[in-house]
């Protein structure tokens, strides 16, 4: 074993959990990396009543005095940004490079939260003779957010630095498959100077999260995971009148025309769905070739082809995993589909136990198969054919989710098309990954994302905060 066992963090201490722990198991070559000591909704309570605690002198700070806090943390990021990310890299599987930008990321978000006192500065206007109107965004109090295995940094830093910013305090539930780096979180954040209480973290699982929506003490929840479980954790949590975002899965399509860049577009094409493993909410998973776009396949094809698996893409999260990614190849395979790119033999020396799938192209793939509706969370690329663009805006509006969307071309009305008729929340112009880059927030659309707003960027402090209006006269 690696690492220590991850442990709760309440009140500014690291703490058992109460329930069975679990083994940490390391995607890069199938050993056990730690332990992660589960916790039962009695450890829970002792996190919110911390919380509460906490909050009540953490929200009476002005906002400048808090952002200090997260202008420290910053530097503390980027100090421990290598071991950060050599942690990352551990329990996830990705790349170090991809887990590197993954703390790139969380700084970017704890920069736009030290931004705050200048964007949250209110609002005031003399409304009649005398008399004055101010609206000031007042914390909600203790908060929660429930993380998946995908980004064990990056989807935490896409609340953490706001929320508390904002004046809340708060409890992380990292997934229990990736529970390492929220440990180093807690403990930069103590280092930076965050009062002992306004940052906990609970492991554990279901009962955990289910104890979560129904905690009388907490005011808001953020999830982000599964289209299944965000919506089981929205009805949930909302039932309990509670704030609530959350996040779902995506199948995103990528809208190919005969006009693009060849090179360029199967370069960024491959990024897209084989990055991170394909383990990105934002990933191609449907490639839509308009027409004809054989040299673009084709080029698609080589690019995959070229990279080289354990160094260029990282392993996926677990054996079950991998089985699930290869079986979907299988089952396109027999339901008529091409495989043109074939990772499901892919292995690396002296990583045998790793749990490894090589970059896949899957040509003719038809929008009723399983592998054009499902998400299959993994670095395979489904191409399906479309006589011309309304087609292709057809078949991608035709899937439920509405994460990313994204066109490759060099005309722009083609390009205006797509933006105005796609049904998702962040679309790309020659872009596979268009994640919209702090201050513009992130968040999708239909079953990839249940509440209003984004979870990152300005449409973020209206959920973190409250607006109270005060009227004042003074004669
Ligand atoms: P998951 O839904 O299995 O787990 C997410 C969290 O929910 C974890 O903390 C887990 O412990 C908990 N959980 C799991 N099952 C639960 C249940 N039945 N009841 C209550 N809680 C439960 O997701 P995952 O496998 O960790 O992550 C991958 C998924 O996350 C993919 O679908 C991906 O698209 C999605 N994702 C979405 C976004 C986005 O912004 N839309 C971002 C990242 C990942």
């Amino acid at each position: 074993m690696s690492y220590p066992p991850a442990r709760n963090f309440i009140d500014g201490h690291f703490v058992d959990g109460s329930a069975e722990p679990l083994d940490v198991i390391c995607p890069l070559d199938g050993l056990v990396l730690s332990q992660v000591e589960m916790s039962t909704p009695d450890d829970l309570d002792q996190a919110v009543s911390s919380a509460s605690n906490a909050f009540s002198e953490w929200s009476t700070r002005t906002i400048k005095e808090r952002s200090q806090v997260f202008y420290n943390y910053r530097s503390l990021l980027q100090a421990n940004l290598e071991e950060l990310a050599s942690l990352i890299h551990q329990e996830n599987g990705k790349t170090l490079s991809e887990s590197t930008a993954e703390i790139q990321k969380a700084i970017e978000v704890t920069e736009f939260a030290c931004s705050l006192p200048q964007i949250t500065a209110g609002e005031v206007l003399e409304v009649s003779p005398g008399v004055e109107c101010r609206v000031a965004h007042e914390p909600l109090g203790v908060v929660a957010s429930i993380t998946p295995f995908n980004f064990p940094s990056m989807v935490p830093h896409w609340t953490i630095p706001i929320a508390i910013t904002l004046g809340n305090s708060f409890i992380l539930k990292p997934s229990e498959q990736v529970p390492l780096s929220a440990g180093r979180t807690a403990e930069l954040l103590q280092q930076a100077g965050l009062p002992d209480g306004v940052f906990n973290v609970v492991n554990g699982d279901r009962r955990v999260v289910e104890a979560i929506c129904d905690h009388p003490q907490i005011s808001a929840v953020t999830f982000v995971g599964s289209t299944a479980v965000a919506s089981q954790v929205y009805t949930r949590a909302t039932g309990k009148l509670k704030r609530a975002l959350a996040m779902g899965g995506a199948k995103n399509h990528l809208v190919v025309l005969p006009d693009a860049d060849v090179s360029q577009t199967a370069t960024n094409v491959v990024e897209s769905m084989s990055g991170c493993a394909g383990q990105r909410c934002m990933a191609a998973a449907t490639m839509i070739s308009v027409g004809s776009c054989d040299n673009i396949i084709e080029a698609v094809c080589e690019k995959a082809r070229s990279i080289v698996v354990g160094r260029d893409v990282g392993a996926v999260i677990s054996r079950t995993a991998k089985e699930r990614i290869e079986q979907y190849i299988t089952e396109a395979e027999q339901a008529g589909a091409t495989i043109l790119v074939d990772g499901r033999s892919a292995a690396v020396p002296e990583h045998e136990g790793g749990f490894y799938v090589g970059p896949t192209v899957i040509d003719h793939v038809t929008p009723e198969m399983r592998i054009a509706r499902e998400e299959v969370f993994g670095p395979v690329l489904a191409i399906v054919r479309a006589k011309d663009l309304d087609a292709a805006i057809e078949i991608e509006n035709a899937s439920p989710y509405g994460n990313a969307a994204a066109v490759y071309t060099r005309d722009i009305n083609s390009a205006r098309s797509v933006i105005q008729n796609s049904s998702a929340g962040m679309v790309g112009v020659n872009i596979g990954v268009p994640v919209p880059r702090e201050p513009f927030g992130f968040g999708g659309w239909n079953d990839s994302r249940f509440g209003a707003g984004d979870i990152t960027g300005k449409s973020s402090i209206g959920f973190w905060t409250q607006s109270k209006k005060i009227t004042s006269r003074w004669n």
